[in-house]
């Protein structure tokens, strides 16, 4: 088999890479094996070192990175460059608190001296979505490398560009060979791989489906996982909230990468006494978006990164359509070449609809006007995913009030979600479990050894 680059905003063949053969991703496990043995006691400082230069490296080359980004998956170019220099970030982060977060915890107990150390599991490996192509490789691996493991990633395959890069990255700021590895194989392999000796755990990010697939075959393999999922995340405005900041977040948030997000903001849960105004400025700013080729600066929004996608996105509409959702803005993909779907607003939309009940991942916003904090809360919870929330309130004493009754991994006041190196990030219910960046990132990956000296 053969993995396809190909341009989703023209249809373009960027290049075909061969699917690893079975010798081959072995000889990789057993380099990341061989690797580990060597990293695992490279000191802190040595390893922060090398994350410093990566972090590096990726600012110098943003553009020409970003471009790769672009041409395979279809994001505008500046939300290329930003996703390459967040990477750019974490790995900063992490060389910066690294020694700090993985110092020995000291425990007082009756031993002379008892502590709790963390320590790296080995090989680590990482199945990663196409929608950050960068950005999601970054923030499992630079935390798994940074505590001492070895990664090794199956990358999505409309990606293989950006895969076969970001090894190239690492190889060429002077991580030793087999600290980071690429495999280019199917998923019909993760199979294997997660029940391969030498795998100490695996870290999932994309669909419900997968994640359930890859959890049960590392549950079964006594490994552990960690999953980050899909999304439905309410975006409650209520009465007295700024309108303007407001829909400018809700812009933002559902258009970046033309609403293909898991923390996108995906059903819009706004109160009575606000709503017509909320929905006609959110209508304004919609219009306004500059959509086309994601290579031109000037524009904001780019096609949707697949055929398939955009088939999801097209009977997710007109599903809820028949079923009486109205349509304020959008609602048809654009003719020619590319798979743009442009920014969609509907409204009166209700339980049983797919853009209520379902994930949707385009520039869909689903209107769902409510009565009351209480019922916006209601709402809110009322969808099978959790990762997170946006509140928009100028009251902070509701807010709080509010804050614990959301099920979700994450809440934002007053803001849009967006995920940060120093924030935790991860959902509850079937948006997965455990949680990426921060500290807690950081010991996703280890043995929490308990030690104790008498
Ligand atoms: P996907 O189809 O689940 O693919 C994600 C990765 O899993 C790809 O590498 C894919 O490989 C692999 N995969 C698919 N089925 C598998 C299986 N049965 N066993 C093992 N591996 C399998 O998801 P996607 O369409 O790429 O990404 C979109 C989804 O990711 C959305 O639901 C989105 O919300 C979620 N996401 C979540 C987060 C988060 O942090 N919570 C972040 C970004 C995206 P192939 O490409 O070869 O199929």
């Amino acid at each position: 088999m053969s993995f396809i680059s190909k341009n989703p905003a023209n249809g373009e063949i960027l290049g075909q890479y061969e699917e690893l053969t079975d010798q081959q991703w072995l000889d990789k496990l057993t380099q990341a094996q061989t690797a580990f043995v060597a990293w695992r006691f490279k000191s802190l400082r040595e390893r922060s070192d090398l994350l410093r230069a990566l972090a590096e490296y990726l600012r110098a080359h943003s553009r020409s990175l970003g471009e790769v980004i672009t041409k395979e998956m279809g994001k505008p170019i500046k939300g290329s460059i930003g996703e390459v220099e967040k990477s750019a970030w974490v790995c900063d982060y992490y060389a910066e608190n690294g020694e700090k977060f993985l110092a020995n915890e000291l425990v007082a107990t009756e031993a002379q001296e008892s502590y709790v150390s963390f320590e790296p599991l080995g090989v680590i490996l990482g199945v990663m979505p196409w929608n950050f192509p960068f950005w999601q490789v970054f923030r499992f691996a630079a935390p798994a490398i940074m505590a001492g493991n070895v990664v090794v990633v199956k990358h999505a395959s409309n990606v293989p560009q950006s895969a076969n890069l970001i090894e190239q990255v690492f190889n060429q700021v002077g991580f030793p060979v087999g600290v980071y590895q690429n495999l280019l194989v199917r998923s019909a392999l993760v199979k294997d791989i997660i029940n391969d000796q030498r795998v100490q755990g695996v870290a999932l990010t994309g669909s419900e489906a997968a994640g359930s697939s890859v959890a049960s075959l590392a549950a079964a393999a006594i490994k552990p996982s960690v999953l980050e999922l899909g999304g439905s995340d309410p975006f409650i405005v209520l009465d007295d909230a700024e309108v303007d900041l407001s829909c400018q977040a809700a812009v933002a948030s559902r258009l970046r990468n033309a609403g293909q997000a898991c923390n996108a903001a995906k059903r819009f849960i706004v109160q009575s006494g606000i709503y017509e105004q909320f929905v006609l400025q959110l209508a304004d700013y919609y219009r306004a978006q500059v959509m086309g080729d994601p290579l031109l600066e000037t524009v904001e929004m780019g096609p949707l990164a697949s055929e398939q996608i955009l088939k999801d996105v097209i009977r997710q509409v007109d599903d809820s359509v028949a079923l009486g959702a109205q349509v304020l803005l959008g609602g048809q993909p654009l003719s020619g070449s590319g798979y743009f779907y442009p920014p969609t607003i509907l409204t009166e939309v209700k339980p049983g609809m797919p853009v209520y009940d379902q994930e949707v991942f385009g520039p869909v916003a689903a209107v769902i006007r409510v009565d009351s904090s209480e019922e916006a809360v209601r709402v809110a919870n009322d969808t099978r995913y959790g990762l997170g929330a946006s509140l928009w309130t100028k009251d902070l004493v509701l807010a709080k009030k509010l804050i614990p009754q959301l099920q979700v991994g994450n809440v934002f006041v007053n803001n849009m979600v967006q995920s940060d190196p120093r924030l935790p990030f991860g959902g509850v219910k079937k948006s997965g479990y455990g949680r990426e960046l921060s500290v807690y990132g950081l010991k996703t990956f280890v043995n929490l050894k308990t030690v104790f000296i008498k």
